[in-house]
């Protein structure tokens, strides 16, 4: 593996470096519930306090759609991570305005401060390399040399991804290092039988990956949002479950290629189907085919996968040597339909491979769910990223920072 070390930057003492962590945590009512990817990025930090540069953190929160919006602000991520720190961290109230300029101009040898969500700023996602490299420069103005360390989005085009490291000196930290150390074992040779589980609700951005990922796996798991696609392309109805129906003919085709390569599809038998969507639903276990059929008929909302499902996956898992999991399987946050992401996280702790567990919302669940992360192969901070990786898709946000396999 190839890839610009931190190193590579030279003697970093009094110098500004500009870091792109991925800091976007989950949040109910204010508060942090997981801050997996804030430790994460800590080893990075502290190397570059202990350097003495003066660290100058980047990220986004959330999706806000280009403009501020307090409810994504990374004020809380900005007390959390001088706690973790236990060190002051300046919290900038905007990213490249006068707020911006003042904290980076205060900032000591060995300070740290952190500027607001990036995805205030329309630039930062804009389609138009243009207006990215315009937001870029901005961004590039207040440092000497440029980190990048959120793995999380270094499958993303993006201004503070892409464009920010052509625009300085830059290099990798440590966190995507150790990332692609673990991605590395996966994909070189790794021990079979391969299992992949998929779930989570980014369905349409899940489904785009299965087609690459055939090849290479012996056996995929179906859980989440996106067994109702599979459902729906085997002729089932799932009343009013998430459905990409412009997806179906796309999964019809993916489970023709599993079967002439030989990889075993294991699509849920069992569903627990909600009447509406909240913690205190009426809920039933039904067949998979018969979804339709319970007494909330074509309302009937399906939110977990149910025990039987819950126990093959389990007996799928644990006959595997290697396991990448990506995404709950139903959801977790709500204790009635946590079960069946339970039961996978349950399995991947007991079963004798190495197991890995991608995506914000997943490792959030395993965590929610009373899990330590000593309990797994690795814990990943990116689930787009990995399942990218693992793909052999080329991913923008290392590519340029010289990656080569
Ligand atoms: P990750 O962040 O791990 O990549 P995603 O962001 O794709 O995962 O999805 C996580 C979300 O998927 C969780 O908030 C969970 O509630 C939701 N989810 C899982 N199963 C279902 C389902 N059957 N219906 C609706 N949402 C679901
Ligand atoms: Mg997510």
């Amino acid at each position: 593996m190839s890839l610009r070390t931190i190193d590579s930057l030279g003697d970093l003492t009094g110098k500004k470096v500009l870091v792109r962590c991925d800091l976007n945590v989950p949040l109910k009512d204010g508060q942090i519930t997981d801050d997996g990817r804030i430790r994460a990025s800590l080893p990075t930090l502290n190397r570059l306090i202990q350097a003495g540069a003066r660290v100058i953190v980047v990220s986004h929160l959330g999706r806000p759609d280009g403009e501020p919006n307090s409810k994504y602000s990374l004020a809380p991520v900005a007390q959390r991570l001088c706690e973790l720190l236990g060190k002051p961290v300046v919290f900038a109230t905007d990213t490249v305005g006068s707020a911006a300029e003042e904290s980076v101009a205060e900032l000591e040898d060995g300070g740290v401060a952190l500027l607001e969500n990036l995805r205030f700023n329309a630039h930062e996602t804009s389609k138009d390399a243009g207006e990215r490299a315009q937001f870029a420069a901005k961004l590039a103005a207040f440092g000497d040399a440029f980190v990048s360390d959120g793995f999380g989005v270094v499958h993303r085009k993006q201004a503070s991804v892409f464009e920010l490291a052509e625009a300085l000196p830059s290099a990798a930290g440590l966190l995507i290092e150790q990332e692609l150390d673990v991605l590395e074992r996966l994909t070189v040779v790794p021990e079979k039988p391969y299992t992949v589980v998929l779930g989570g609700s980014k369905v349409s951005d899940k489904l785009a990956v299965i087609g690459a990922l055939l090849p290479k796996v012996d056996r995929l798991l179906i859980g989440g949002g996106m067994l109702f696609t599979f459902l729906v392309a085997l002729g089932h109805k799932v009343g009013s479950s998430l459905l990409e129906l412009d997806q179906v003919d796309a999964v019809k085709g993916y489970l023709a290629e599993a079967e002439r390569l030989g990889v075993e599809i294991v699509l849920p038998t069992d569903i627990v189907v909600a009447s509406e969507f909240g913690g205190d639903a009426e809920h039933v276990v039904t067949s998979a085919d018969a979804i339709e059929e319970t007494a909330f008929g074509a309302s009937g909302l399906g939110l977990d996968i149910g025990p039987d499902t819950a126990a093959r996956f389990a007996e799928a898992i644990i006959d595997s040597k290697t396991v990448f999991w990506n995404g709950p399987m139903g959801v977790f946050e709500l204790a009635p339909f946590a079960a069946g992401t339970r039961a996978v996280a349950s399995a991947l702790t007991t079963f004798e491979g190495f197991g890995v567990v991608g995506g914000g919302d997943s490792a959030a669940a395993v965590r929610a769910l009373g899990f330590n992360d000593d309990q797994f192969g690795h814990i990943s901070t990116g689930g787009g990223a990995s399942l990218e990786f693992l793909e052999g898709k080329s991913l923008p946000g290392l590519e340029v920072l010289g990656w080569q396999k």
